[in-house]
């Protein structure tokens, strides 16, 4: 399948590690230029460097910054248009899990969750909206979770967050068609940097990393019997922002080895 991404010009919020920067990855091999996003400098200067030798520097561009300032994002949307002149795809992938039941999130964690699972989504979509109009291909994949679905005890206020994120994706699905397509991932559990620090600071320490991820696929009962591989995730992410996804707006894709237990 012809996924028609070449030269196509994409951007990745969150780029530096795990499914982001799998993404990156997988739109530059199939052919399009691509820019990224994501806070820490150190991590993401080192992708940068490494993609621009392997693909080239005018196919690929990077820069440091937190999708939840406004004013940060409005200026490397300007910096993607001067850098390759437009934008025909969005993936908002920038975020992280919160782990917290009701009792004991206060009111600023929910402020602060509500605003990074809301405005990493708002900020990034306002600023590259005009750019996505302008494309004969403008199309944007939100990430998010099964938790939007399938709400868990011990991820209480950002499970809340997310039905939100699901329920905006889909309204922008009406109000930007049919210049731009809006669509989503919903993950289960994809072994990235976010399940690292967890592996990390797990109480007994001679487990090793095998069977600490083996017992969580299997205290999870994910029929894969596996957490999933960022790859996994950008190649859906890949296909929906591409042309060849092109009669498709309004769907979200789960991407979660089957451990969704709803019809
Ligand atoms: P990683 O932690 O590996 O990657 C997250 C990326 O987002 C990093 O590049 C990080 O860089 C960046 N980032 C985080 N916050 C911001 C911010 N405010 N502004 C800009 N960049 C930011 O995690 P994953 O690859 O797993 O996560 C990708 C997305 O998938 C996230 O939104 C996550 O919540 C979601 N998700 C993941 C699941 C999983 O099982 N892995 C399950 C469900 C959802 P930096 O920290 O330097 O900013």
């Amino acid at each position: 399948m012809d996924l028609q991404l070449t030269d196509k010009i994409v951007v990745v919020t969150g780029g530096s590690s795990g499914i982001g920067l799998a993404a990156v990855r997988g739109f530059l091999d199939a052919g399009a230029r691509v820019a990224f996003c994501a806070r820490g400098a150190e991590r993401l200067n080192t992708a940068y460097a490494a993609l621009q030798t392997e693909y080239g520097s005018e196919r690929v561009y990077a820069a440091a910054l937190s999708v939840l300032d406004k004013e940060a994002v409005a200026d490397f949307a300007s910096k993607v248009a001067d850098r390759f002149g437009g934008c025909d795809g969005l993936i908002t992938n920038a975020g992280q899990g919160r782990v917290s039941t009701f009792a004991d999130t206060s009111d600023e964690a929910w402020r602060e969750e509500l605003e990074l699972k809301f405005f990493s989504q708002i900020h990034p979509i306002r600023a590259f909206e005009t750019m996505l109009k302008n494309s004969s291909a403008g199309a944007i994949v939100g990430v998010n979770s099964l938790l939007a679905y399938q709400p868990e005890p011990h991820m209480v206020c950002t499970s809340a967050a997310r039905s939100g994120v699901q329920n905006l994706l889909k309204s922008l699905a009406g109000e930007l068609a049919p210049a731009i397509r809006v669509n989503s991932i919903v993950l289960g559990l994809v072994d990235s940097q976010q399940w690292q620090r967890r592996f990390d600071n797990r109480e007994d320490k001679s487990v090793s990393r095998e069977s600490w991820y083996a017992n969580l696929a299997a205290s999870k009962k994910i029929p894969l019997g596996r957490l999933g591989q960022p790859e996994e995730a950008a190649r859906a992410l890949i296909f929906l922002a591409s042309p060849a996804a092109s009669y498709i707006t309004g769907a979200q894709l789960e991407i979660s080895g089957g451990v969704s237990r709803f019809v």
